[in-house]
This record gives structure tokens, sequence and C-alpha cells, in this order.
């Protein structure tokens, strides 16, 4: 089991936030092969993510109002690549539309742990900086553990340090990671109910499909957790009536190992051929296989992906707002702020 998303993860998240043009075309036509075919629900995680975005314009605005200031998210790049920086770009496109001030920190690929540790903790003592992202993969030699300890659980808004994953898996609140909550989102929000239902999760990773089982667990699903070990896959996913996919194995699930009406979130992202010389983006599951099968599934791309950075930035307004009225109570009672203390 791998903790560290792939570059092709960095670059398809910016894919499933803006999509290709080739990409475009392909959620195009998956809709359109659907509808002439009276074929499945399509939960599209776009016009969810604009609600959030819109709702966070109003809120962020209020912010400022409120405490005078505007929050800042840094994302932390070791080693700038294409995707990532593409991606990256996005990101702070999404701060801007929100009223949030991005900061992209730049660090040599050549840079120490220690050096790397060094600036998180410059961030963490940065009263005007609210959430820290780092972006993933990190370069080889530089143990992932150490960084993610180093980040202050408070400004954590992708729930990767220990504190809020213990948080979650206890059922308490923290920081969730992002993916995961998405695609337990795009559920609820789309009325599907998950209480008592059989739920699998394919994917066991730290970033999504562990926390989504854990996620779909506290939404009282029934849940299974399959991985890469797990011996005929196709027997557990049949017995799925909600199925979440977060493989990175493009047409791993095929409409054969499916029963006919369930719902499926389809988290995984992959760069394809497309056959005629370009790329295109495909999830986990075999579209065309399984659209005849399912009664809902999340299109790939337009799915579980536009709802990520939406969330991010929600975690970020409370982030922001935890530690104003921490630093305002410090200052009140000439205590100093705690660090640490996200809930
Ligand atoms: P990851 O760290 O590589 O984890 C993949 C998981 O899938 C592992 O637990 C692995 O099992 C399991 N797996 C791999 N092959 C399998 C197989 N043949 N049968 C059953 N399980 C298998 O990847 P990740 O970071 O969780 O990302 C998963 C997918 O989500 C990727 O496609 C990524 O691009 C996508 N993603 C999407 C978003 C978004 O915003 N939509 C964000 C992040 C990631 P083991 O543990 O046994 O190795």
């Amino acid at each position: 089991m791998s903790d560290r998303p792939d570059r092709t993860t960095v670059a398809t998240e910016l894919a499933a936030t803006a999509p290709t043009a080739a990409a475009s075309a392909t959620a195009t036509a998956a809709g359109a092969a659907a509808a002439a075919t009276a074929g499945p629900r399509l939960l599209a995680g776009s016009p969810i993510a604009a609600e959030i975005r819109a709702g966070l314009v109003t809120d962020f605005a209020a912010f400022k109002e409120r405490w005078g200031y505007v929050p800042t998210l840094a994302i932390v790049l070791v080693g700038a690549d294409a995707p990532s920086a593409v991606y990256l770009q996005q990101i702070l496109r999404t701060c801007e539309k929100v009223g949030v001030q991005g900061r992209l920190v730049e660090i040599g690929s050549d840079a120490t742990a220690d050096a790397l540790c060094n600036e998180i903790e410059r961030l963490n003592a940065d009263p005007a900086v609210a959430g820290i992202i780092v972006q993933m993969p990190l370069p080889a030699g530089i143990p992932l553990r150490t960084v993610i300890d180093s980040i202050d659980p408070a400004k954590d808004i992708d729930g990767i340090h220990p504190r809020n994953a213990g948080l979650l898996s206890l059922g308490y609140d923290g920081f969730l990671p992002a993916t995961a909550q998405a695609s337990v989102e795009i559920l609820k929000r789309s009325g599907i109910e998950i209480a008592g239902k059989r739920v699998v999760v394919v994917g066991r990773s730290n970033v999504v499909g562990k926390p989504a089982a854990l996620l779909l667990l506290r939404e009282h699903g029934t849940v299974s957790l399959l991985h890469s070990k797990t011996r005929d896959l196709g027997r557990h996913t049949r017995d799925a009536e909600i199925l979440v996919v977060a493989a990175g194995k493009a047409g791993l699930i095929t409409g054969a190992m499916l029963s006919p009406g369930v719902v499926v979130v389809d988290v995984g992202i992959n760069v394809v051929p497309d056959g005629q010389g370009a790329e295109r983006l495909v999830g986990d599951v075999d579209f065309e296989s399984a659209k005849g099968v399912v009664s809902a599934i999340t299109p790939v791309p337009g799915g579980v992906g536009p709802l990520t950075n939406a969330l991010l930035l929600t975690h970020l307004l409370r982030a922001a707002t935890d530690q104003a009225e921490r630093g305002a109570a410090a200052s009140a009672g000439g205590a100093p702020a705690a660090k640490g203390a996200s809930r």
C-alpha cells in the first residue's frame, strides 16, 4: 500500500477540476451515451462544488469584515514539475475566486528533510497562514512521516497529520482528507441513503480509501474495505449496494463485477491513450460495461474531483476562524494561543 498519491494523481486532480478539452469531450460523450440509452443517473460534482464556492465567497468576505484580514493557504511544493505546477495554479485560482490568499512556497528538489520541516515550522508560526498543504509525492529521500508530523494539526486542512487521522478514526471532528470527504459528500448531496447499506470500498490508502471507509462507517454504512491482496475482488464488489473505488487502476471494475442497481463512486483518475494520439481521463470503473448495470455513477472527470478543492477551502475557513478566535481569546486572557488545538 502506498501512502503517496503519484504524479498521475496530481495531474489528474487538476483535470478533474478543470477538464481538458479532450476530457470534457469524453465526459460529454459518456453523458450523451447514457442519456441515449436511458442510462444511469450521473452524479456530477461540479454543480455541488460551484454551490460550495458561492457560499465561501460570502463566508470569507464575512471573515475579512470580522477579523480584518484575508487568510492565507500555503501550498508547499518540493521540486517543481509540470503537472504539479499546473495543478497548483488551479488551486491558486480557486483561492482567488473565493477571496483567499494563496501562497506557493517552492522548495528545490535537492532540499533536505530538515530544510523542508524548517519551512513548514515557519508557516506554522505565521499568523496569516491558516492552512498548509504539502504537495505529494515528495522526492525520494524525504521521509513522508517526518514531514507530516511537522505540520501544525490546526493548519493541516487536508487531514494528513496523525492527530487528524486519529480524530477521524475515533469519530471526532478533525480535518478530513478532502478527496475522501468528497466521495461521501457527493452521495449525501445527491440524496443517496448510506445508512444500513452494504458499502464496499476498493483501495486503502491513508489519503483516500481508508478515510472514505471510516466516513462511510460514520454514516452507518456496513463497510468492507478491499485492497490489492483481496482474493476474488468481484465476489465482494458484487455484494455492494454502494461501491467506492479508489485504486488508481483504469478499468479495474467491470460491469460483470457489479450488482444491478448499485451506486458507484469512481474516485480513480487515470490518464490513458485515447487511440488517436492524445490522452483522455478515465476512472477505475469501466464505464461502458458498467453503465447498463448501475443505477447511478460519478463521471470521470467531473465527479469527485471538482468537489475536492471546494471542500478543502471550507476546511481553510474553519481553520482560519478557529485560529482567529483562539488568538482573540488569548489576547483577552493574556495567555498564548494554543498550538495544534484543532477541533
Ligand atoms: P494509492 O495510494 O496508490 O492507493 C491505491 C489503493 O488501491 C491501495 O490501497 C491498493 O492496495 C489498492 N489497489 C491497487 N490495485 C488494486 C487491485 N488490483 N485490486 C484491489 N485494490 C487495489 O492511490 P490513492 O492516492 O489512494 O488514489 C487512488 C485513486 O484516486 C487514484 O486514481 C488517484 O488518481 C485518485 N485520486 C483522485 C482524487 C480526486 O480528487 N478525484 C484525489 C486523489 C486521488 P494496497 O494497499 O494493497 O497496495
